[in-house]
Formats: C-alpha cells, sequence, structure tokens
C-alpha cells in the first residue's frame, strides 16, 4: 500500500458538522474513511455567559452568529470582527466553530489526492521543495503549509480553551500543538469531539480589533492576519496581547512586539519600531519573505486602531 494510500484510508472515522471543508475533501477522494454525522446536543451550540461574565460558545454554533452575537460583538470584539473577516457570508452560514479549528490544511499538496504528503502519511512535505507562495514564513515545522483556521487565531489572542467530549481547559497550543508535528492540523485524538470553547471575562477597557491581508476580497483563506488587543491608560499600554496567522503552522502569539509595546505611550513611533519586531523568529521560505512585510504592516495598522 503506498503511503499516500495509507493515509487516506483513515482507520478512524471523520466527524461532519455543517461538512463545509470535509465536503470538498470527499469529493476529491482525499478523505476516504467513515465518516459520523455529529448532532447538535445540549451545550453544543449556541452561546452562554457565567456570572463572572466570561462566555462559553458551542462548538456547533455558526461563525455567522458568533460574528453577530451584540455581547461577543461587546465584549471580545477581535473575535467577532474575525468571525465576520472570514470565508464568505454563505460558508460563515454554515460554518461550525468546531469545524473551523478542526478543518483541514488548505495546502494545494494536501488536497491532491495524486500527491503524498506528511498529512498523508508521505515521508515529505512537497511544498517545501515545490510551490510554497502561501505558505508558512515561520518555518518552525516539517510541515510548510500555514494553519488555516482564523478563528483559532483570534481564540489564541484571547487567551481561550476548548472542552472535548474527554478533556478540558485545552489552550490553542494545546489543540494545535507548536507545528512540529507535520502529520496532523490539530492534537485531537481519533475520534475525540470540540464541544466548546470558553473565553475568559472581557478585561475592562479594552479594545481589541482584526485585519487581514487577502489576495481577494472574498473567498479566500488570508495571506496573513492579525488579531490584537489591548488596555491602555493615559495613552500607554498597560497590557497587549498580538496574535497572527497564515504565517506558521500553527497561529502565533507575536511576544516580541508585544514586550516592546507593554508600559509605552502608544505614539506611532513607537508602534511602527514594535511592529518591525514581528518577523523575530521568522524563517521564510524562498517565496515567502513578501509575508512579513505584510505581517508589519498588519500589526502596526491593527495596533495603530486600537490605540488611538
Ligand atoms: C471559499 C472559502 C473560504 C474560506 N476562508 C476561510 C478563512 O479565511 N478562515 C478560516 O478559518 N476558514 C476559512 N474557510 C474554511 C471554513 O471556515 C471551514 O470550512 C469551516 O469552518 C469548517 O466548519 P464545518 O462545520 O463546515 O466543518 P466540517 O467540514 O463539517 O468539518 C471539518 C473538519 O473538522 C472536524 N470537525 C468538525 N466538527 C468537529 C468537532 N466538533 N470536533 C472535532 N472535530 C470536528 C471534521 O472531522 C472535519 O475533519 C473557508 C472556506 C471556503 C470554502
Amino acid at each position: 500500500m503506498s503511503a499516500m494510500a495509507a493515509g487516506t484510508e483513515n482507520a478512524a472515522p471523520e466527524f461532519r458538522a455543517a461538512g463545509t471543508d470535509i465536503s470538498e475533501r470527499r469529493r476529491s477522494g482525499v478523505s476516504r474513511g467513515p465518516i459520523v454525522d455529529l448532532a447538535v446536543t445540549s451545550g453544543t451550540i449556541g452561546i452562554d455567559w457565567t456570572a463572572d461574565g466570561s462566555g462559553r460558545i458551542g462548538a456547533f454554533t455558526t461563525i455567522a452568529a458568533i460574528a453577530a452575537d451584540a455581547r461577543i460583538r461587546e465584549a471580545y470584539p477581535g473575535i467577532a470582527a474575525a468571525a465576520q473577516g472570514l470565508a464568505t457570508p454563505q460558508i460563515r452560514q454554515m460554518a461550525t466553530l468546531g469545524g473551523n479549528l478542526a478543518q483541514r490544511s488548505r495546502c494545494w499538496y494536501f488536497r491532491n489526492p495524486q500527491i503524498d504528503c506528511l498529512k498523508k502519511g508521505g515521508s515529505d512535505c512537497p511544498a517545501r521543495s515545490g510551490n510554497h507562495l502561501y505558505h508558512a514564513a515561520f518555518d518552525i515545522g516539517p510541515c510548510v503549509a500555514p494553519h488555516p483556521s482564523t478563528m483559532a487565531m483570534a481564540l489564541l489572542a484571547y487567551d481561550a480553551t476548548v472542552t472535548t467530549d474527554r478533556r478540558s481547559g485545552l489552550s490553542i497550543p494545546d489543540l494545535l500543538g507548536d507545528g512540529s508535528n507535520g502529520a496532523a492540523d490539530h492534537l485531537l485524538a481519533p475520534g475525540e469531539r470540540i464541544d466548546a470553547i470558553a473565553v475568559p471575562a472581557p478585561v475592562v477597557a479594552e479594545r481589541a480589533d482584526y485585519k487581514r491581508a487577502i489576495g481577494r476580497t472574498y473567498a479566500e483563506w488570508p495571506l496573513v492576519e492579525v488579531c490584537a488587543r489591548a488596555v491602555l491608560s493615559t495613552g500607554t499600554v498597560q497590557r497587549i496581547h498580538i496574535a497572527a496567522g497564515g504565517i506558521a503552522p500553527v497561529p502565533l502569539r507575536l511576544t516580541a512586539c508585544e514586550a516592546a509595546l507593554q508600559g509605552k505611550p502608544a505614539t506611532a513611533e513607537i508602534i511602527a519600531q514594535a511592529a518591525r519586531l514581528a518577523t523575530s523568529g521568522a524563517k521564510p521560505l524562498p517565496m515567502t519573505g513578501y509575508k512579513l512585510e505584510l505581517l508589519v504592516g498588519l500589526v502596526r495598522d491593527v495596533v495603530e486602531r486600537i490605540a488611538t
């Protein structure tokens, strides 16, 4: 049996929520194992709030419902903006949060049923030596496809945690790993189901935003995307979280930028200097250096927007 055949004949069943990702892989033959249609159960759909103000979003909640929810928009504007910015109105209407977090790579080699890759049981990453124009600019793992989930990136900025039918309190890095496992898009065990996502209570006076750089207005994954949230007091940054997607096999926190802004006056000059540190740790591939310029620009734009 070839490596690719081994990878596509999944022994464990794959879930189908709204099917916007898996249906395409079924049609192409990349996914060929058994499917389990997920059914909505109590606690897996809708948005609840606890007494301390923290939110709990059921995995079956659609992206459109998250984007439109008035309390989410007020408490977690970066999450609402990310939900509003992804895919198309039609996809957002159908797609679930659980499916968004667990969606498979968009790499054109992975999606091609004729080509082996690490995620299909192959021994190497064909994008690395092939066409990787849309791939990682932080080459931190054997697979160079960027993680596709916009919601994972925004939830990383918010320190959200994931509850499955087996475990709770999983951070986004617990769920997705650190990029070193090129064979997987997430670290869920076979058959493990995401049930809900918890977001800590909103921080008083916090502002947040999300922005993406994209090759066309609609219907595309971003080249680079950034979500930032900050608390300012008399013009000084008291607290800041910045996350970025589209640049690495997992969404990344831009800790060097955060450190350069923490405790500093949010002037245009300091923001521009800090934004340049977004590339700390970057290791672009021959075709992905352009993403670093997009990243620096996005960080500067988003931080300026929330700081002024
Ligand atoms: C044109 C287009 C543009 C897009 N742009 C973006 C974008 O910019 N950003 C972005 O993030 N996404 C984007 N998407 C992807 C889209 O958001 C996902 O397809 C969608 O979120 C998947 O949700 P679903 O409910 O349809 O999942 P499904 O297709 O049903 O499932 C996807 C995968 O998740 C697993 N899964 C589903 N639910 C669960 C669960 N509860 N627990 C464990 N595993 C589960 C399934 O086993 C399957 O492998 C785009 C899609 C299209 C078609």
